[in-house]
């Protein structure tokens, strides 16, 4: 390596570590707009080499103009974004520096077994079966894909069925069932896998969102053949939770796959405080959720896991070319479990901070956003005209300005156009909401009282007086 060839990395580094040592104070919204955007970074295709400090200076230029939200900042409560612990990042630059196929044993020992490792602990962690199988993928959508593609093999063998060798035409149906409020990847998994999302079976919820497990048997009384129950584990607006145990016991009389979708919310079961809320979990056959969101790693990381570990292979990689060295016992290759075949070391990140933060690390950071919520319910309860949509039972509150469409988006607006802190809209059952969504180790409870006072005088401007 010349001097040359280390200036773009020593030039990251600097914007890397200043960008985030600036990040609490630096304003959370972005503020470029596309046309900036496009001419700061368009323009011809060089013709010849460029420095290469000088394209690392252009991408921190962007940031200092304001083309990225501090979404790992600590008051940036939109979506369910999560932010990033040091260590994860820190793992994650050695992650690219190495370069590793994180596919197979043979390309790469280290990252494989620390890949391993990871998995046992998130299994130890989360309280799900010994022996299940473990994968990373890119996200929860993709984590969905592989636990559906295992459902589908199970159920479509037992049926006679060869799904991985003859496709769906001619196959039994099969039926997916999922909660009323399930969230949108949950279709799309179902669409990439050949299912359709137009036959799910949506299964009526109660007054917070969760799944009836009486309806659900109602539901389940009516199909025949192969079913696959999709259960969820933290709603995406309220963070409400579905009575999992008890949909587990229903599915089970009727032979059917569940399936649960625990993007952010089966977190809670690393607390034993929040444990009671996902009681029964285990009974699950595959469960997907995400590293990237409260677990705080950097994008992009998702985990699958599969009670079934031979459904779980069969419907990812059953064979292999010729090229490929067959699989030894304690060696495992990740391109079993995940439908990637050359991947990054997306684990490495998970690893360490299960590493760093411990079983009691991972408990006081999920009770500790949980905590950091309530105290946002609390305070603004008491803002008047503010209304709270949900019951606080994980990181995710829902509130609506003045009982008025057009006055909650006009606060949601002054809020993000504030820089202070960032909230998103969204529509819960037919009126306009914010949200707050607190995933973030760095949110603090002054950060949480701060953007109160910013919605309050949103609210004070848009609302009539009295
Ligand atoms: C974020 C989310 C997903 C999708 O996860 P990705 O990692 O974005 O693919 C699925 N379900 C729920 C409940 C989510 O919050």
């Amino acid at each position: 390596m010349t001097d040359a060839d280390m200036a773009p990395l020593d030039l990251a580094y600097h914007q890397a570590t200043e960008y985030l040592a600036g990040l609490a104070r630096r304003p959370v919204g972005a503020t470029a707009n596309a046309e900036q955007l496009l001419k700061m970074f368009g323009g011809p295709l060089p013709s010849g080499p460029q420095p290469a400090t000088e394209t690392i200076g252009l991408l921190g230029r962007a940031v200092a103009e304001g083309g990225i939200p501090a979404a790992s900042g600590p008051r940036y409560f939109g979506y369910v974004t999560g932010g990033t612990l040091p260590v994860a990042i820190a793992a994650d630059w050695l992650v690219a520096a190495w370069d590793q196929t994180a596919s197979l044993y043979n390309l790469s020992p280290a990252i494989a077994v620390a890949e391993h490792v990871a998995g046992q602990w998130v299994l130890e962690l989360l309280g799900l079966p010994e022996g299940a199988s473990v994968g990373f993928p890119t996200g929860c959508t993709m984590a969905h894909l592989t636990s559906l593609a295992a459902a589908r093999h199970q159920l479509l063998a037992r049926a006679g069925w060869d799904v991985e060798r003859d496709g769906l035409p001619g196959a039994p149906r099969v039926h997916i069932v999922a909660g009323a409020q399930h969230h949108m990847t949950i279709d799309l998994a179902a669409r990439y896998l050949g299912f359709g999302s137009g036959g799910i079976h949506n299964v009526p919820v109660d007054g917070r969102g969760r799944m009836r497990p009486d309806a659900l048997a109602g539901t389940l009384a009516t199909l025949d053949g192969p079913v696959i129950v999709c259960a969820q584990v933290g709603d995406v607006n309220s963070g409400a939770v579905d009575p999992v145990g008890e949909i587990c016991d229903i599915a089970r009389r009727h032979d059917a796959w569940v399936h649960v979708d625990g993007a952010f919310g089966l977190w809670a079961a690393a607390s034993p405080r929040l444990r009671p809320l996902v009681t029964g979990i285990e009974k699950a056959d595959s469960w997907a959720l995400d590293a990237h969101k409260w677990l705080n790693v950097p994008y992009d990381c998702g985990i699958v896991v599969v009670a079934h570990p031979e459904a779980h292979r069969a419907a990812m990689l059953n064979e292999r070319a010729g090229y490929l060295p067959a699989g030894t016992p304690g060696e495992r290759d990740a391109i079993e479990w995940v439908p990637d075949f050359s991947r990054r070391a997306r684990s490495l990140p998970v690893w360490a901070a299960l590493r760093t933060l411990g079983r009691a690390g991972v408990a006081e950071l999920v009770e500790r956003c949980c905590d950091l919520t309530a105290r946002f319910a609390e305070r603004l309860a008491g803002v008047p005209g503010v209304e709270l949509l949900n019951e606080v039972v994980l990181n995710q509150v829902m509130v609506r300005f003045g009982d008025d469409d057009t006055a909650t988006r006009e606060v949601v607006a002054r809020v993000q156009e504030s820089g202070v802190c960032w909230f998103g809209g969204t529509v819960w059952q037919g009126r306009a909401a914010m949200r707050v969504s607190v995933v973030n180790w760095r949110t603090t409870e002054e950060d949480v009282d701060r953007s109160v006072d910013v919605i309050r005088n949103a609210v004070l401007a848009v609302l009539p007086a009295g």
